[in-house]
This record gives C-alpha cells, sequence and structure tokens, in this order.
C-alpha cells in the first residue's frame, strides 16, 4: 500500500537469483529461558474470550495460546516470547468474485479514516509520527491483511487501535470519495479536454501489467484455477476496474471485515492479558454472524491444458521474445506437516542454487534468457508449482518443454546425489537457526507462516513446528527411504493437473489496448448531455478540492501520538573495536548471533581501469560458476552449501560527504557460517577469488543473456531507480561508476558485450583476469566481523588465513583515475509502458547548503505531504517521494507508475513556494520529528547492525557527528521548513535536471510541450 514497499503478494517477482527455502521463514529458538516461557499460563481474565487450545512452542521459544471471542467467533492467536520486536495483524478472508480489485481498493480505502480517526489518511499520520518496523496492507488472491510492528509498546498499542478502527469503522464506507480516488473515477477538468480515467488502484495496476513478467504471474495463476476464486485478479485489471460501482465495494466490506470472519494474531514481549482487553473493546460491539468466505477446490483436470497469449513488446528485433512457464497444481488442499517439509526439501533441491539440476539444465540450455516461475507455492489453498523461462525464441518453446520434462523424468528416475541432498538440509538448517527475516519483522513472518494453515480451517500452531517432522524427514532420508524419487512421479510427472503457458510479442497489443480505453472513454463522453459534462467537471474539482485540503490542526488531535519525551535523547551506538589484522584494518562487532559469525573482506577496487568498470558485475556473477581448479561448479556450489551460510560477492561505491573528489570503493566479499565452519568458509572464499574458472564462453554468455534482462525488467518495472542513477550520474564520479554497473549504461554495456563474447572472447577473458588482479591485493583492505566474542575468537585466525592469501606487495597506488560523468541533459527514457516514471534532480551541496539534520525531517514530510498529496492522490501515481542523500547531496524527486509528466514536474517545483509558506504546528513538528527518528533508529538483526557500522565507518561518520544530527533533528523548528526553501530553489533553477521513463508517446508529447527543456529523448527497449 505505501509507494515503497508496497506488497501485493498475488504479484510474487520472479526470482532468479538466490531462493529462499521454503521454511527458511521459520523462525529459530535463541538462548533465552526456556523454562520462565514455558510455565508462562493463561491470564485470569479472559475479557469475554475463551482458550481453546495452548501450546510451547520450542522453535520460536514462545508460548502461544489460540482464544476465541465468545460473542464473535473471532480468533486470535497470541505469542509470548523475548522479542521486543512486537507484532500485530488482523486478516480477512476476502475471495473476490471478478477481476475488478474490490479487495484491493479495499484494503487501501480502509485506510483513509475510521470512526474514531475520522480524519484524510490516518495511515499516513502513522507513517509520519510513529516509530513502527512494520506498517503496511497486503492484499492476496483470497485475504487482506493488516499488519503492524513496533518496538515502543505505547506506540505498538496506537498502532493496533487505529488498524482496528479502520477495517471494522471505516470511513469509505459512507464517502464515495475515497472510492473515486483509491478505485477509479471519470475525470475531466474542463468540459473540452477528453475524459480519462484515474484512481491510485487503477494506475498501480496499470503499472504492474505494463511488466510482462507481472501478466505471465497472472495468466498462469488463472490458467491453473479456472473455476474458483484464483481464476480472477484480486488485484484488479485496469480493463476492469472501471466496472465496479460504490455498492458492490460497500457491499464487499459488510459481508467479510467482520469479527466472525477475522484471524487476529499478535506476537512479542507484552502483556497477554492487555491485547485481550484492547481486542474486547473492538469484537464486544458485534454479534456473530455467519459469514461464506471459504475457498473453493480446484477440481483438478483429467489431461493437461496450453495457454496462449501476448504481451505488449518494444520495436526491436530484440524485444520480440517468448515466455513459456509449465504450472502444475500439487494438491486438493494445504499438505500435512511432513509432506509440506518433504515438499519444501524437493523444491530447494530442485531449484534452490544455480546448481540444483533443474535450474542448471534450464540456465546452461542455450534455449532463454532467465529462468521464471516461483517453483513451489504453498501458501494458498492448494499448493502450485511452476517454473519455465523468458527471453525464447518461438520455435524453441517445445525444446523448453521437452528439457523440464526430461530433467524431471531423470531425476525421478536416478534420485539425488547424497553430496546434494547433505547440501540441502545444511542450507535449510542454517537459515533456520540464523532466523534471519532481514526488514520484515520475525513475528509477521511466523504470522504468515501460520495463515497457511489457519486460513483454511487447519491447525495455526501446526506449520510453526518444524523440529519434529524435520527430525523424522532426516531420519527417513538418511535410513536410505526414497522421499523424493515417489514424490516427483506423483506430483510432477503422473499428474495431469498441469498448464502450460506461453506469451508471445505483440508489438500492436500496447497500441490496441490505450486505443480501446480511448474509444471506451469518448463513447461515454459523446453519451453524456452539456447538464452531465458539466456535473463531470464539477465533480472532479469537488475531489480535487477535498484532497488538496489538508485536515486542520484540530482534527489530527485524534491520531494518538507519543511525546518527545518519549525518545531517547542520545543515538545508540553499535558495538565496534577498531583495530588491525597484520596490515588490514579490522573491525569486529561483540553481539549474540546464535554462534554464527558473519565476514565482511573489503577489497580495495579504486586500481580497477575505469573502462572495466561495467564488466564487474558481470565478473562477481562468474567467480565459482564456471567452477574453480579444484572442483566442478556443482561440487563448489554444495561444498559451500553444505559448509556455509552462503558466500557472496558484490561492489560498493559511494561518494563520501565533506570531499566531492572522495570516493569510497570495495570489492565486499561477504560470508556467513557458524563458527566451527569458519575455516572451511574462508578457504572456500580464497578458493572462490584465486581458483575460479573464468574462461567458460557459453556459460559467460548466458550469464550476459540474463543479467541483460534482469535490468530490462528493472526499467519496466523499477523505472525510478534507473532515472535516478541516471541523475547522480550527471552529478559525480560516484554516481557515475555506479551508473555504469547497475543502471541504463550497464544494460547498454550488456547489449555490446553479449556480440562481443561471440565475437572477440579472448579479450574479455583478458578483462576478467584483469579485474581479479586488481582486486587481489590486501593494500587498503577492510576486514568486518559480527559475532559474540566466542564466536569472534573462534573465527579470526581463519580471517587472517583468508587475508594472508592476498597478494602483499605494495602494488601501484590505488589513487583513483576515475575521472568520468555523464553530460548534463534532460532525459526521456522510451520503453513500451502505460505509466511513467519521472525524476528531477540537483547537488544542493554544490549550491552551498550546508547538512544539517532538519533535512531529514523536512524530507520526510515531504513525502507525506505536498507530494503525497499532488503526485498521488490528486495526480494518480502509486508513488511520489523525495530523496536527499546526505554523503553526495543530490536531492532527487520521483514519481512511481504515475499518469503525469510535465504536471509531475510542476508540482516538484511547487515544492519551493509549498515550504515557504509552510505552517507546521506543534503537534505536526512532533510527529515529523518522532518519525524521522523511528527511521534512522529502525530495528536491526545483529548482521545488519554489524554491516551498518562498517558503512558509518567507511562513510567517515563518527558517534558525534551522529549525535549532532539528532539534537538538529530533535531542535527543528517551523523555520527549518520555510529556510529549506532557499535550498531546494536548486531543483528547481534550470540548471537542474530531468529523467524519466515513459513511452514513445509521452516523450513526444513531452518534448513539443516544453521545448526549452531541450529533452534529448532515448529509446530503451
Ligand atoms: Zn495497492
Amino acid at each position: 500500500m505505501s509507494s515503497s514497499s508496497s506488497s501485493s503478494p498475488n504479484k510474487k517477482p520472479v526470482q532468479s537469483t538466490t531462493r529462499k527455502s521454503q521454511t527458511s521463514a521459520a523462525i529459530a529458538a535463541n538462548d533465552a529461558s526456556v523454562e520462565s516461557m514455558a510455565a508462562m499460563s493463561a491470564p485470569s481474565n479472559l475479557h469475554g474470550f475463551e482458550l481453546i487450545k495452548e501450546e510451547f512452542v520450542p522453535e520460536y521459544n514462545a508460548k502461544g495460546f489460540l482464544f476465541k471471542h465468545k460473542k464473535t467467533g473471532a480468533e486470535v492467536m497470541s505469542l509470548s516470547n523475548d522479542d521486543e520486536n512486537k507484532s500485530f495483524g488482523v486478516t480477512f478472508r476476502t475471495p473476490p468474485s471478478n477481476s475488478t480489485g474490490i479487495p484491493h481498493i479495499l484494503e487501501h480505502s480502509v485506510l483513509c479514516g475510521s470512526r474514531k480517526y475520522p480524519i484524510k489518511e490516518p495511515f499516513v499520520e502513522l507513517i509520519k509520527g510513529s516509530l513502527n518496523t512494520f506498517l503496511n496492507a497486503m492484499t492476496y488472491p483470497d485475504r487482506t491483511c493488516y499488519p503492524v510492528a513496533s518496538c515502543n509498546l505505547a506506540d505498538f498499542y496506537n498502532l493496533v487501535d487505529v488498524y482496528l478502527d479502520a477495517v471494522f469503522h471505516p470511513k469509505c464506507i459512507e464517502n464515495e470519495r475515497t472510492f473515486e480516488q483509491e478505485g477509479w473515477h471519470y475525470e475531466l477538468n474542463n468540459k473540452d479536454e477528453d475524459l480519462t480515467y484515474k484512481g491510485v488502484v487503477f494506475n498501480e495496476m496499470k503499472g504492474v501489467y505494463s511488466s510482462p513478467d507481472s501478466v505471465l504471474a497472472r495468466e498462469c495463476q488463472q490458467a491453473l484455477f479456472p473455476e474458483n476464486t484464483y481464476g480472477v485478479d484480486s488485484g484488479g485489471s485496469p480493463e476492469v476496474i472501471p466496472e465496479l460501482t460504490f455498492a458492490e465495494f460497500k457491499d464487499f466490506h459488510g459481508k467479510f471485515y467482520h469479527p466472525s470472519n477475522a484471524r487476529l494474531w499478535f506476537y512479542g514481549d507484552d502483556d497477554v492479558e492487555n491485547r485481550l482487553k484492547l481486542l474486547s473493546g473492538f469484537l464486544d460491539e458485534f454479534d456473530a454472524k455467519d459469514v461464506d468466505s471459504s475457498i473453493a477446490s480446484q477440481p483438478f483436470f483429467k489431461e493437461p491444458k496450453r495457454v496462449v497469449k501476448s504481451y505488449a513488446s518494444g520495436e526491436d528485433e530484440e524485444a520480440q521474445k517468448c515466455f513459456v512457464q509449465i504450472n502444475w497444481l500439487l494438491n486438493d488442499k494445504p499438505f500435512d506437516q511432513e509432506t509440506a517439509l518433504a515438499v519444501g526439501f524437493l523444491d530447494n533441491l530442485l531449484l534452490g542454487s544455480s546448481a540444483s539440476p533443474l535450474r542448471l539444465a534450464l540456465e546452461e540450455s542455450g534455449l532463454g534468457e532467465a529462468i521464471v516461475g516461483f517453483g513451489l507455492e504453498d501458501e494458498l489453498r492448494q499448493p502450485s508449482f511452476a517454473i519455465g523461462m523468458k527471453g525464447v525464441e518461438e520455435a524453441d518453446i517445445p525444446k523448453v518443454e521437452k528439457l523440464i520434462y526430461d530433467t524431471m523424468e531423470k531425476i525421478a528416475t536416478e534420485g539425488f546425489t547424497d553430496d546434494a541432498i547433505e547440501a540441502s538440509i545444511n542450507s535449510i538448517e542454517f537459515s533456520l537457526r540464523e532466523n534471519n527475516t532481514g526488514r520484515f519483522p520475525r513475528g509477521l513472518s511466523m504470522m504468515l507462516r501460520s495463515l497457511s494453515a489457519w486460513l483454511y480451517e487447519g491447525d495455526p500452531f501446526e506449520p510453526l513446528r518444524y523440529e519434529e517432522p524435520l527430525k523424522h524427514l532426516k531420519s527417513r532420508i538418511s535410513s536410505s527411504e526414497d522421499v523424493f524419487r515417489p514424490l516427483m512421479r506423483r506430483l510432477f510427472l503422473e499428474n495431469t493437473h498441469r498448464v502450460t503457458v506461453e506469451l508471445k510479442p505483440d508489438q500492436k497489443l500496447g497500441e490496441k489496448e490505450a486505443n480501446e480505453e480511448k474509444m471506451k472513454l469518448s463513447a461515454k463522453k459523446a453519451s453524456l448531455s452539456p447538464e452531465e459534462i458539466e456535473h463531470v467537471v464539477a465533480e472532479t474539482a469537488a475531489l480535487k478540492l477535498l484532497q488538496e485540503t489538508p485536515d486542520s490542526p484540530e482534527a489530527l488531535k485524534c491520531i494518538p501520538a507519543l511525546a518527545l519525551s518519549d525518545i531517547p535523547k542520545t543515538a545508540k551506538e553499535i558495538p565496534c573495536d577498531i583495530g588491525s589484522i597484520g596490515s588490514t584494518e579490522l573491525l569486529t562487532h561483540d553481539l549474540f548471533t546464535n554462534d554464527i559469525i558473519y565476514a565482511e573482506h573489503l577489497l580495495d577496487m579504486k586500481t580497477i581501469p575505469e573502462d572495466l568498470l561495467p564488466l564487474v558485475p558481470l565478473w562477481t556473477r562468474a567467480l565459482g560458476r564456471m567452477g574453480t581448479s579444484k572442483r566442478n561448479f556443482i561440487e563448489f556450489d554444495q561444498i559451500i552449501n553444505a559448509q556455509t551460510g552462503g558466500i557472496s560477492v558484490s561492489p560498493f561505491v559511494s561518494p563520501i560527504r565533506g570531499d566531492p573528489n572522495a570516493i569510497s570503493a570495495y570489492m565486499v566479499f561477504r560470508g556467513k557460517a557458524t563458527s566451527d565452519k569458519a575455516g572451511i568458509m574462508h578457504d572456500l572464499m580464497t578458493e572462490m577469488l584465486f581458483d575460479s574458472k573464468l574462461d567458460d564462453q557459453k556459460i559467460f554468455k548466458q550469464l550476459v543473456l540474463e543479467t541483460r534482462s534482469g535490468m530490462e525488467g528493472r526499467v519496466q518495472g523499477a523505472g525510478h531507480s534507473i532515472a535516478a542513477s541516471r541523475l547522480e550520474a550527471q552529478d559525480s564520479v560516484a554516481g557515475w561508476v555506479n551508473e555504469q554497473m547497475g543502471g541504463l549504461d550497464q544494460l547498454e554495456y550488456l547489449r555490446k558485450l553479449a556480440k562481443r563474447v561471440d565475437e572477440d572472447w579472448d579479450s574479455v577473458v583478458a578483462d576478467l583476469e584483469t579485474i581479479r588482479k586488481c582486486v587481489s591485493s590486501r593494500n587498503n583492505s577492510i576486514t568486518n566481523l559480527t559475532g559474540d566474542s566466542k564466536t569472534l575468537d573462534l573465527s579470526l585466525s581463519s580471517a587472517e588465513k583468508f587475508l594472508g592469501s592476498l597478494n602483499q606487495s605494495a602494488s601501484a597506488s590505488s589513487t583513483s583515475a576515475w575521472k568520468s560523468m555523464n553530460p548534463a541533459v534532460n532525459e526521456l527514457l522510451t520503453v513500451p509502458t502505460t505509466v511513467n516514471y519521472v525524476g528531477k534532480a540537483a547537488n544542493l551541496y554544490k549550491s552551498g547548503y550546508e547538512l544539517n539534520g532538519s533535512s531529514y525531517v523536512i524530507n520526510k514530510l515531504l513525502g507525506t505531504t505536498w507530494l503525497w498529496d499532488r503526485v498521488r492522490v490528486s495526480g494518480g501515481a502509486y508513488g511520489g517521494f523525495s530523496d536527499f542523500d546526505s554523503h553526495s547531496g543530490m536531492f532527487t524527486y520521483l514519481s512511481y507508475r504515475d499518469p503525469n509528466l510535465l504536471k509531475t514536474l510542476d508540482n516538484y517545483d511547487g515544492t519551493v513556494e509549498f515550504l515557504r509558506n509552510l505552517h507546521v504546528d506543534e503537534d505536526e513538528l512532533t510527529k515529523s520529528i518522532i518519525g524521522t527518528i523511528g527511521e534512522i533508529d529502525s530495528y536491526q538483526l545483529p548482521d545488519a547492525k554489524g554491516y551498518t557500522s562498517l558503512m558509518r565507518h567507511l562513510l567517515k561518520i563518527t558517534p558525534e557527528e551522529r549525535q549532532e544530527r539528532r539534537e538538529q533533528i530533535l531542535g527543528t523548528t517551523n523555520k527549518s521548513f520555510n529556510d529549506f526553501a532557499g535550498a531546494l530553489e536548486a531543483v528547481r533553477a534550470p540548471s537542474a535536471k530531468v529523467s524519466a521513463v515513459c513511452s514513445a508517446e509521452a516523450a513526444e508529447k513531452a518534448k513539443s510541450e516544453r521545448p526549452e527543456l531541450d529533452f534529448q529523448i532515448k529509446r530503451v527497449i
């Protein structure tokens, strides 16, 4: 729902690199006292609930209770452990019966004001002023989920209260304006202009389906489930969304958003009885209701099917490629616990790493550019499996299918090797022990697991237990029972519920769809009487006025807020000891990591010549991929998975504040392992760096095609990041370097490289070897280790051994010879799309601005007020925000899935006057400050803490400076906002630059309307 982190889990991103195992979301026990938790009993006052079940869940070191609200039947899972990152979620089953996107539009709309919080967008007020560690809403094919998390108890209960009021008493069911804004409406600014559709979800989904990967995912799901609710699009199909009426929308809420259809979740270190008390305050006023929200099963097909569809492609010869994906329905209901675990292993064995046989067979076939398909999908009522390829020549489609079946047949006959099974078991066990959910709160990851059974009348505790079934499965495997081969036969080879989906390019489709929409709209306008047209104009103006009128400060007071006194005055420090290990600088972070060592070794990369920089990402992907001088690729991959939690290599390049010429640039070798395996992990890193083969032409070509295909997908799906990178490349050398390695320049380089690999392979190998030589020196190296003191002690000698293998001689000086930047121009980058991504930027330091912590507060406020209101709410874009990079000084405005282009630029320019005339009252100011502190103090798992501390060291951010910034944040005043208007003049000035990703048509139009901007149009796809 929020612009930057929306998740629409029915649109799973295609995973083409590392895949997480299905069980990785589970949570491993930590060392805290098990007995004290086990002794915990149910509260004495149950506040109208009855206790259905209680259980200690050792895997999560949590005591769990399943309660039922007596009056309504609402079910509550309440888990207690010592995790300070408390989480809550309310989930309703919301099966749609058509593709108008009702559940998705409702998901957006209920967060736009409620009985107790009757303001425009309580959700946005919470983003502004809370310490949340997670705040979002998600629409699935069959459910809508509202999760929150926070480490601060008062803040946590505020979030829960706002969310519960939002779902049970939203204003959107009385006020049609919200439906128009979030769903769809006719827009007509004057009687002479063309009628258009506007709406946040309407535009969000247009953006989604501008990406062929999303079209493929939708077609596959619908083809696999033609007869149940998964056969329609819960997110909404843009051509169908305008069929939705307000009455249907209202009915949908009345039917499904009721306690009798709710599953509520609490997790963390807060009091169990308080949770029930809080819930009864909302639930007691309802009576039980019979809600039919059950999800029907899709009956099994008697024979396999085939579906052929098309997508809107670009004009290039290169762009005329097909997708093919085979999809299987695996069961008529969720798997039982042990089968679920076995199928999770099977999925990991087939596709879990690049050396897994099914993935390897496809990637090395040369039949396509990259893998598509999610493998196992086990979150819905019926599990399914999908695999295929994109970038396939039409004539090769049957070959891809045959390869998939042949590979599966071979595996079903021969089985997996013991080494493959051992590697798979270790990688799954490692992820369970590590329980690393990244930025996603552990409690919510656990909730999603639990729901996979709970939502379908199963036992919510069942998916949380894995130790016993894992032990049982392992003993079956070690007793040499044939676990996987019969599964392969039953699930895939003998399964007739299988759909093959082909997606073919159509150069005319985009235009055809746009024309159909135009004709529909002009027919609509022609059918309106002059009075009716006046009415639409008046309605458009009324909606705009409403959207652009902020809530009064009095109204905003309803949102519960923390006080500044709740905020710690001093910045929290991450433990960091700085020393040395031989000639290498050593940073260590003494943190509890459950016996896992996290290691980063940073090798100087400023020694790499400029012209080889675009080759760096391919070099990192090639390492190990062709095997080493000691073992082949499969053996190398398996030993990494069997012995460690993973090893990766990636470049890091950033400007350093205070010196426009200073750049921090390193090749980062990262690895994690249990402390007893630190030695072998470091040996494998040495092997990877020095012994990796780099001369396999066929594999390298495949890596180039795969990377290129991923980049092309990014231009269409995340154009704002492409635009931002273009702007940075015009401003600084560091920005230019990053553009070479990950922006549009990289894409252009990859296109030429694909040819060069065929024509001049030897020179490519020579360049790859040069890069290896450049980064193999110990000069200027830095090592960063995270773990508790015992883990650190056990790992030091092996880290030293790795460093000892590096080139010790003082080679050529590393003072960077990098000097290039891209010329400053206004650019329009064209791709086949129906939405725009608009960026505009300037460097504030270059025009004299000096960094002050208040800029963080101001930047955050802009993203939730001016830019949110203008670009998203009234402009109809899915997102609009600004970004201030305090290292480089770049201030960048960006929009996301935006129907506008020039109008968005005008809104950006309007920021100056907005800030200059802004009067922020005391409450609003406090909220903005608290929200900003919440962001800079954000919750992190130990590996992330160690890495953050390293980044601060590299970018020369001292504890003193952090404290000074914090004080500046806390001391932000109204005047700070007004003054910042002056700094932002730089982004309004003619010297500021524009970069946008858009359609060719939108580009031509913008160029002719604003000749003074002298837009350079560049076709990308
Ligand atoms: Zn959405």
